[in-house]
């Protein structure tokens, strides 16, 4: 074989490590990107994690409602920088010392740092059964909750990793709602704070309303 051809080869290989490489290693340890979260039950938002969590894991909060991605080893790069990576530590503070039972999120259970927890099937205050679910929409300025959109479920649970870009910095991007609820309800707007009149079905009132037929999506 000659030598040239053999040259090509080797360069191929290599080129195609790198793009590899570069397609699936984001975020890798120089990136640093967010995501902003919200846990949501029965169309009620909870409050964020309020303390600093263990950046070890490269997946952690500074206690502003955010998920900081800036992973310390190759190890928590890519498809580990993972919600599920986030979760792990979410009751541990920056030293590691316990500071609650941390948040647990997975299919068909919810469980809140107060211990609360909220089972698919369980009902909301107006009767109508709940479902964990995960959804996860878009905004174009991470320091904007209101401008969440496009909100989509997903079935990954703790094993979602946010995606970069799509503000403008191009790195952050990602509203992730951690939600108990009747299925189907449409998503109210990211806020963290509670939003009477919003088209939810699931907003809890006071009269005791038949339950009316479910929103379509809009
Ligand atoms: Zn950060
Ligand atoms: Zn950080």
């Amino acid at each position: 074989m000659p030598v040239v051809v053999i040259i090509v080869i080797i360069i191929g290989i290599i080129a195609a490590v790198l793009l590899l490489r570069q397609t699936t290693g984001r975020p890798r340890v120089t990136d640093h990107w967010h995501a902003r979260y919200q846990v949501v039950v029965c169309g009620e938002p909870q409050p964020s994690i309020s303390f600093e969590t263990s950046p070890e894991l490269g997946v952690h909060t500074h206690g502003d409602g955010l998920i900081h991605i800036h992973p310390n080893s190759t190890d928590d790069e890519g498809k580990n920088a993972n919600l599920g990576r986030f979760l792990a530590r979410s009751g541990a503070d920056a030293g590691g010392r316990k500071v609650n039972e941390g948040l647990t999120f997975e299919r068909g259970l919810l469980r809140l740092p107060d211990g609360r927890e909220f089972r698919d099937g369980n009902p909301c205050p107006d009767g109508q059964p709940g479902e964990v679910r995960l959804l996860v929409g878009r905004t174009p300025n991470i320091g904007s909750p209101e401008l969440c959109t496009d909100y989509k479920e997903n079935d990954k649970f703790g094993r979602y990793a946010p995606r970069e870009g799509g503000s403008e910095n191009k790195l952050d991007g990602d509203c992730i709602r951690m939600e108990f609820g009747p299925p189907g309800a449409t998503p109210a707007p990211g806020t963290p704070s509670p939003t009477p009149g919003a088209a939810a079905t699931s907003s809890p009132t006071a009269s005791p309303a038949p339950s009316p037929a479910p929103t379509p999506a809009r």
